[in-house]
């Protein structure tokens, strides 16, 4: 029987106060000022020292005229998804060009198949379509690191993405992003989600092998939790052996321009403060709990079993890895 053991005022395991390390989230959604300073008076409480942004390369200026103080983070300009499936290579270009003379050093690609609505080919997007060619060019003569979202969990392609001439086989995407790494090596990517692969960490080992300029991140906790807990000598494993590479990201933000946004106030902090207790315990302990919110991808509940990874390991994931990379 596993224990119901979060809860905000009282938690059992209290991981709140265990300052042993500082964290760099590495996959947050700020667009706006909105509930910003309320996000990051509650994440202070993980040690959530340092961010990267996804937001617009104007998003600085804003919170800097609200008073926001921006020192640790890092900002990420997000690049037009359907500009990507519409192949507006110009289009992209200019957005790559703003940020740079803005002195943003990071862009955010999502070709997640979610997006495949816009495209105006039969065929499933692939990202390294020969047509995008002179926008990666361009991201690599700037020197920019790329956060790419490639996929989406085995489950969605069961589900939501089963037609498969629209949409395309997962592995063909996997197989894409494999080629595009290896056309230009000089790029770091960080693939979000932990490549979108946390179902299969054989073959994101191979990428990782073959590709030295790819990093994962740990963004979207039930996914991670769900998928990696499945078999906790495997992961635990995988994540020592290439502890080098792997990133922490939330994928939590202060909710503007999102549904979430109506949310109360105990219902945001329920929210922000559960994601990250959870990956906490999830990653320093091995203690077994329910996710403290629903996995609606899991209809029987997913458990937390942690993997109780080693303190170097923790080091890096949790901070380290990100200030070399992204700093
Ligand atoms: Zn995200």
């Amino acid at each position: 029987m596993v224990k119901r053991i979060f809860s905000i005022s009282n938690p059992l395991v209290n991981i709140e106060n265990n300052h042993s390390y500082r964290i760099f989230d590495s996959h947050v959604h700020i667009w706006g000022h909105r509930y910003l300073n309320e996000y990051l008076e509650n994440i202070k409480k993980f040690r959530v020292e340092r961010l990267l942004a996804i937001g617009g390369w104007d998003l600085k200026r804003n919170l800097e005229s609200k008073g926001i103080v921006t020192n640790n983070i890092v900002f990420c300009n997000y690049l037009s998804s359907s500009d990507f499936f519409k192949f507006k290579v110009q289009k992209l270009q200019k957005q790559i060009d703003k940020a740079h003379t803005n002195e943003i050093r990071v862009l955010k690609m999502f070709v997640g198949p979610m997006f495949q609505r816009f495209t105006r080919d039969k065929n499933p997007f692939k990202i390294n379509d020969q047509r995008l060619e002179p926008v990666y060019s361009l991201i690599e003569d700037y020197d920019m690191t790329v956060l790419v979202h490639v996929a989406d969990p085995d489950i969605s392609y069961l589900k939501k993405y089963a037609n498969t001439q629209k949409y395309g086989l997962k592995e063909d995407r996997i197989n894409d992003f494999s080629n595009l790494l290896e056309r230009f090596p000089k790029i770091p990517f960080v693939s979000a989600h932990l490549g979108c692969l946390p179902e299969n960490l054989t073959r994101l080992g191979e990428l990782l092998d073959n590709h030295p300029q790819l990093f994962v991140d740990t963004a979207s906790t039930r996914w991670m939790i769900r998928e990696l807990g499945r078999d906790v000598k495997q992961s635990k494993n995988w994540f020592e052996k290439y502890q080098e590479r792997i990133l922490f990201g939330s994928d939590l933000g202060n909710f503007e321009f999102n549904l979430k946004f109506f949310l109360s106030k105990h219902r945001r902090e329920y929210y922000w403060r559960s994601r990250y207790w959870s990956q906490r315990l999830f990653w320093e302990t091995s203690h077994q709990a329910p996710l403290p919110f629903k996995d609606k991808d899991n209809p029987e509940g997913t458990t937390i079993n942690g993997l109780n990874l080693s303190k170097s390991t923790l080091e890096k994931m949790y901070y380290k890895n990100a200030k070399e990379l992204l700093w």
